[in-house]
């Protein structure tokens, strides 16, 4: 794989920044990548593990003469760090970021961007529950999708070139309108982890179960549950903050959903129930088919999911 960029800033060195790095250097994808990150103990974490060819105490000097800048950091922190940038960015490169919800990204970076600069917003469909620099691995994005979110008047040479580097660091890559992937994210993972941390916090409000027969007990489905409520409590408070209206929206029908099922339990109506079932099974399976899980006993746990 050839290089695609001379130099790449990555702005937050988590999970989702470490897995870049190491994907990039995996495939040559760019001459030199520098790195920031917002507190000293995880820039010192990055200096020790080799984590980026060079890590800089602030983010202007990382961001300095790169011909792609990507934004790693929680949603949230996506404008502030936009702002302290700006006024460093090369004419000509290209600013990116990582964020799990678009629309709000878009709003919130745009009007920071300077004339001459390209903004092509993006999403890998990819992560863990684990967050941190020593959290990533250059596997994470092989196969998964990576979602990129043109904005109005993007340059289609910049698109091209940030297509090549994710399908060179192992991604499928297809573009989406923003308040689309906000709703069909809304549904594949918002949602869940709201669920899962709702189906957590019942476990853990019931008194009568106690802490060890939970963890001692817990079959597949709650253990599944547990894993993805584990993720990180900053990024999912502003993924909800920040994708209001297609969460709400879809949790609306999820509870129509969950009281016709109640009903079906109440009422006895197996028929319902056995339907149900069937049909969401052929969801898991064409999920499996795509290549997008594993039909492992585990549940594919240890492989990437987000
Ligand atoms: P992470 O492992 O928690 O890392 C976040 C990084 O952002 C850290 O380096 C942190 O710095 C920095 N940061 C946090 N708050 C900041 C602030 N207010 N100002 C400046 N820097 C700040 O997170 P991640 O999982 O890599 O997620 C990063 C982005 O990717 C998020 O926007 C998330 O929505 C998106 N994403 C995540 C996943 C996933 O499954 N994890 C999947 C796809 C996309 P310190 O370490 O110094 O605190």
């Amino acid at each position: 794989m050839s290089q695609v960029y001379d130099r790449i800033a990555l702005i937050g060195l988590g999970l989702i920044a470490s897995s870049m790095f190491w994907a990039i250097k995996r495939s040559g994808l760019a001459g030199e990548v520098t790195g920031y990150a917002r507190s000293e103990a995880t820039r010192d974490a990055a200096r020790r593990i080799g984590l980026c060819d060079r890590v800089c105490d602030t983010a202007r000097e990382a961001v300095e003469g790169a011909d792609l800048v990507v934004l790693c950091v929680p949603v949230g922190a996506m404008e502030a760090v936009a702002t302290d940038i700006a006024p460093v960015l090369k004419p000509g490169a290209t600013v990116t970021d990582v964020g799990s919800v678009k629309r709000h990204v878009i709003q919130a970076v745009s009007p920071h961007i300077p004339e001459g600069v390209h903004f092509v917003p993006a999403h890998p469909l990819a992560g863990t529950e684990h967050s941190g620099p020593e959290a990533g691995f250059a596997e994470l994005y092989d196969n998964r999708w990576c979602l990129l979110v043109p904005v109005e008047g993007s340059d289609p040479d910049a698109i091209a070139r940030l297509r090549a580097l994710w399908e060179g660091m192992g991604a499928n890559v297809d573009e989406m309108d923003a308040d689309h992937h906000d709703l069909v994210l809304a549904v594949t993972s918002h949602a869940p982890h709201l669920i899962a941390y709702t189906m957590v916090g019942v476990a853990d409000d019931l008194r009568r179960v106690t802490d060890t027969e939970v963890i001692k007990y817990s079959a597949a489905g709650f253990r599944d549950f547990t894993r993805i409520a584990a993720s990180d409590p900053t990024m999912w408070r502003d993924v909800f903050l920040t994708n209001k209206d297609a969460t709400l929206e879809i949790l609306g029908r999820f509870t129509e959903e969950l009281f016709a099922l109640q009903r079906a339990i109440r009422t006895g109506d197996g028929e319902h129930l056995f339907d149900y079932f069937t049909r969401t099974r052929a969801i898991r399976r064409g999920i499996i088919d795509a290549g997008q899980d594993t039909d492992a006993p585990d549940f594919g746990r240890g492989k990437a999911s987000s």
